[in-house]
């Protein structure tokens, strides 16, 4: 063999050697370099894989997750993917949790997805709408109305707002009638509570500044209402363990005397029905065991008493209501040896002072008698008829038609007197009667007192007229009679067979 062949086949067989080990070497060394890491080019950044080649696609990357495109580059901002919404930040990491973009706020979930609809976190709950953006202050979802404060919570219970709202545990409004708490309340279509009286289906119902329905007894503005157990306002009668009540169409509880329906009640102040008598001032009353004012002729305990339409009792005397057996009274000197009884002193004295201080001169010449009294009258009258001619029959009942029998004239009572003038004792101011009795028959009423017999009314009362006499029977009667037209007997639905 030649010398230059050998070199060639050395030279061979060297790079034969060394072009396996480099090609080998090379190999290894390809397989465990990490070559991965973000890559810049043409403003476009991606990320190497370990073998240095450009990822696509959804990337974990030092903890945070990437997305990116076919052509590798990595994408920030919203990102729609398989149908979801997602959101890649600063750098590109995806975002989970709150996030302020454009003056709006969104909420990615852990996986990154975009929230939308209810969120609901540790803390409450949020509405972050179809867009997934989220609300605040008022809402409304479906057919309910929300309220979420300035951070989006969803709010619950009693919220002050432009008015008290109350929202249910689903954040729902509430309207209408609401329990909680032992309270019920009543709120309008805006949720705003009642406060003060409402209407509603055709009852009435009142709310306390607080919004609590009222129930049982209550006082508004100083009057008292009954509302049950529903908070429904009470009208009409009402029984319970202490009396009868009743409450007015307005709903205030009846106190004092009280119209219902044709009758007359009479309550007290604390609404309690009376029955039996009743004194008030000067007038006496008596209520019947149903509650209703006793007018016109009433038996109680066996007697008859007559009251005035408006109730009041007043004493009847005439010639078939003698004087009653235990009747009482309490005598004064009037004038003289006038005597009255003490009940009509001061109206009388009034009286007479007005008369006496318009000039006139008013005198009396009689006042309270006793029977025996009466009886001298009597017979006085009798004997005057008989000597001037008339047989005592006729003298007994010409007698009758001035002089009333004794034990049936009004001036027993104490309360009738007969009025006269200066000229009725005295020779001088002539006419001084007839001024006298003409300024009682339009001003005794004012006083209390009436003029008791007229010629009109003869047959009833069984006297003739006399302008003189006077009875007392208090302003109440007398003022309520002044224009009646009707005299006592009438006024107190009496007649002659009673
Ligand atoms: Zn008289």
């Amino acid at each position: 063999m030649k010398k230059s062949k050998k070199i060639i086949l050395w030279s061979l067989l060297v790079c034969l050697l060394l072009g396996s080990a480099g090609f080998f070497g090379w190999t290894w060394y390809d397989n465990n370099v990490d070559r991965s890491g973000w890559r810049e080019k043409d403003g476009v950044t991606m990320y190497a894989d370990f073998h240095g080649k450009p990822v696509t696609g959804w990337q974990d990357i030092d903890g945070s997750r990437y997305y990116f495109a076919e052509d590798h580059a990595l994408q920030t901002g919203w990102l729609e993917w398989d149908s979801h919404t997602y959101y890649l930040g600063t750098g590109g990491a995806m975002h989970t949790g709150w996030l302020d973009e454009n003056g709006h706020t969104y909420y990615l979930n852990e996986d990154g997805t975009l929230h939308t609809l209810w969120l609901e976190l540790e803390e409450g709950r949020y509405y972050l709408g179809e867009e997934g953006i989220l609300r605040t202050l008022w809402q409304q979802i479906g057919d309910d109305r929300y309220y979420f404060d300035e951070t989006g919570l969803m709010q619950r219970g009693w919220v002050e707002l432009d008015d008290l709202h109350y929202f249910h545990e689903d954040g729902t409004l509430a309207c209408g009638w609401l329990e909680i708490d032992d309270a019920t309340y009543h709120l309008d279509d805006n949720g705003t509570p009642a406060t003060g009286w409402l209407e509603w289906e055709e009852s009435r119902y009142f709310f306390g500044q607080d919004g609590r329905m009222y129930t049982g007894q209550q006082e508004i503005d100083g009057k008292s209402y009954l509302f049950g157990e529903s908070g429904v306002m009470h009208t009409g009668w009402l029984e319970d363990g202490t009396g009868k009540f009743y409450f007015l169409d307005d709903g205030t509880r009846a106190s004092g005397w009280t119209e219902i329906g044709e009758n007359r009640y009479f309550f007290n102040e604390e609404g309690i029905m009376h029955t039996g008598w009743l004194e008030q001032g000067e007038y006496l009353y008596y209520l019947l065991p149903d509650g209703t004012a006793a007018a016109g002729r009433q038996e109680v305990d066996g007697e008859v008493h007559y009251f005035t339409p408006k109730g009041i009792r007043v004493l009847l005397v005439n010639p078939w209501h003698p004087l009653p057996a235990d009747y009482e009274l309490n005598l004064v000197a009037v004038e003289g040896d006038y005597y009255v009884d003490a009940g009509c002193l001061d109206a009388l004295n009034a009286m007479m002072d007005a008369m006496k201080a318009e000039g006139l001169l008013p005198m009396f010449s009689s006042a309270y008698r006793t029977e025996a009294q009466q009886r001298g009258i009597w017979k006085n009258y009798v004997q005057r008829y008989m000597a001037a001619g008339y047989d005592e029959a006729t003298a007994n009942a010409m007698t009758a038609a001035y002089v009333a029998v004794p034990g049936t004239s009004e001036h027993h009572t104490g309360l009738a007197l007969d009025i006269v003038g200066h000229d009725y004792y005295y020779s001088g101011h002539p006419g001084s009667t007839k001024a006298v009795q003409a300024w009682l028959k339009e001003h005794c009423w004012e006083y209390g007192f009436i003029l008791r017999y007229t010629q009109e009314k003869v047959a009833i009362t069984g006297f003739n007229a006399e302008t003189w006499h006077f009875r007392y029977v208090g302003t109440e009667v007398s003022m309520d009679m002044k224009d009646s037209g009707l005299c006592l007997e009438e006024y107190l639905g009496a007649d002659k067979t009673q």
